[in-house]
């Protein structure tokens, strides 16, 4: 390979991580986009990583140090954009395939962004609310050169919410001398947070399913749905589904898989989930589950909204739902993709099926440029339009080129990146 390809030791494309399954789906989308596929390369190398150390003091007067990321991956169509993920587990490649992944989506659901995406490596759970808000806002003034309204807008993901937006948001318009809301979305409303933010993933993940049901002649009432991860996203994608009349028959998070043949009590199971942090110890159920057993349930749904890499070689032939809503980003590898297509599980991929919550980030965004707010029954109809039209576009590619809708969703978002990437040339 000539050294002007050499690729950097930390895009190594040997890595079965997140960041490898990325660039396997990229192959996979380059035989479909024509000249365009010149400038592929750009979108398996992200344009920025900063890497960053995180130092806090801890309550009994210790130094902690935490290892902290933001990766923008591509800016062509616009700031980068996507969320910030405090886990013990994250790293680098997958910050790095995460901060694709938001690429792809936000050019999928065609809002005039990038994709970025930022984590720190710690398990929250470990740390009192004072040090948590000390590494929030350290952080923040670390990544704080590269972030910005109109460079890269961060948000929530796993393990954050509206208060550690709110710690963003200040720390930021602290050392700007100004407040700026337009800095991070997913904010409280009290600081120009959006109505309809919080549930918009999950509500996202509702009307995409809703699409898929129609298209497989599945009603969803009476529908048995089983929800791994019972977040922001699983827990109201599980709420509108049984209050559309779907059972939801299983659900698995960290602390355990439970199981009720004839649907769950979801309200009663959140409540539970608020109060004691997992679905471990609710009362309501027939029976608990072996974690391996989740993915053997009887169902018609399926929706993997916790991890990636879930569904894999490992466990995919097992699965029996005909629709698979990918409520998390990339729960489902490669080779699985192949092993469900051929058994004619119709997955309805995450760059598309979660694009709800960035959607309305968009909107959070646009209101605070305008100082201007909507209702939520404005916000949910235009989320419903958006999403109903871009998985209605993305069916449409997949019946023509004859791929997965994965592979459709990548045509269309890939091409509008690097139809950006092409005209605006390379500078200098
Ligand atoms: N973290 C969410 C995602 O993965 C939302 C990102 C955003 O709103 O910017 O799509």
């Amino acid at each position: 390979m000539s050294s002007q390809h050499a690729i950097p030791s930390y895009l190594h494309p040997t890595e079965t991580g997140p960041w490898g399954v990325y660039l396997e789906q990229i192959d996979r989308v380059t035989p479909y986009l024509g000249n365009l596929s010149r400038w592929v390369e750009t979108l398996k190398r992200p344009k920025r990583i900063l890497v960053v150390d995180v130092p806090i003091e801890r309550d009994d007067g210790t130094i902690a140090h935490f290892e902290g990321y933001r990766v923008q991956h591509n800016t062509s169509r616009g700031p980068g954009k996507g969320g910030v993920r405090f886990h013990q587990d994250v790293t680098l490649s997958e910050v790095m395939a995460l901060s694709a992944w938001m690429t792809i989506k936000n050019s999928a659901v065609n809002v005039p962004y990038g994709g970025a995406k930022g984590g720190i490596r710690v398990d929250p759970k470990t740390l009192s609310r004072g040090e948590l808000m000390r590494m929030t806002r350290r952080y923040t003034s670390e990544i704080g050169i590269i972030i910005g309204p109109d460079k890269d807008i961060p948000a929530p993901d796993v393990n954050t919410n509206e208060q550690t937006m709110a710690w963003m948001m200040d720390t930021y318009s602290m050392n700007e001398g100004r407040t700026s809301t337009g800095v991070v979305t997913g904010k409280p409303i009290s600081l120009g947070g959006s109505l309809g933010r919080r549930e918009a993933t999950g509500r996202g993940v509702f009307v995409v399913g809703c699409e898929a049901a129609k298209k497989r002649g599945m009603n969803i009432e009476g529908a048995k749905v089983a929800v791994q991860g019972f977040g922001n996203v699983g827990g109201i994608a599980g709420r509108l589904f049984a209050e559309a009349g779907a059972k939801v028959v299983a659900v698995q998070d960290h602390g355990g898989t439970i199981f009720h043949s004839n649907g769950l009590d979801v309200p009663k199971l959140l409540d539970h989930v608020a109060r004691h942090g997992s679905v471990a110890g609710f009362e309501g159920i027939e029976a608990t589950m072996a974690p391996e057993d989740f993915w053997k349930v009887d169902c018609d749904i399926m929706i993997p909204a916790a991890l990636e890499q879930q569904i894999t070689v490992r466990n995919a032939d097992q699965i029996r739902a005909k629709i698979i809503l990918e409520g998390a980003n990339g729960p489902t590898t490669p080779e699985a993709d192949d092993i469900l297509r051929d058994k004619g599980v119709l997955v309805v991929p995450d760059v598309i099926a979660n694009a709800g919550g960035v959607t309305v980030s968009y909107f959070e965004w646009v209101q605070d440029f305008s100082s201007y707010f909507w209702t939520e029954e404005e916000i949910n109809q235009r989320l419903t339009r958006i999403m109903t039209e871009a998985f209605s576009s993305v069916w449409q590619v997949s019946e023509e080129k004859n791929t997965s809708l994965r592979t459709a969703a990548f045509v269309i978002a890939c091409t509008r990146v690097l139809q950006a990437r092409e005209v605006r040339g390379l500078y200098p």
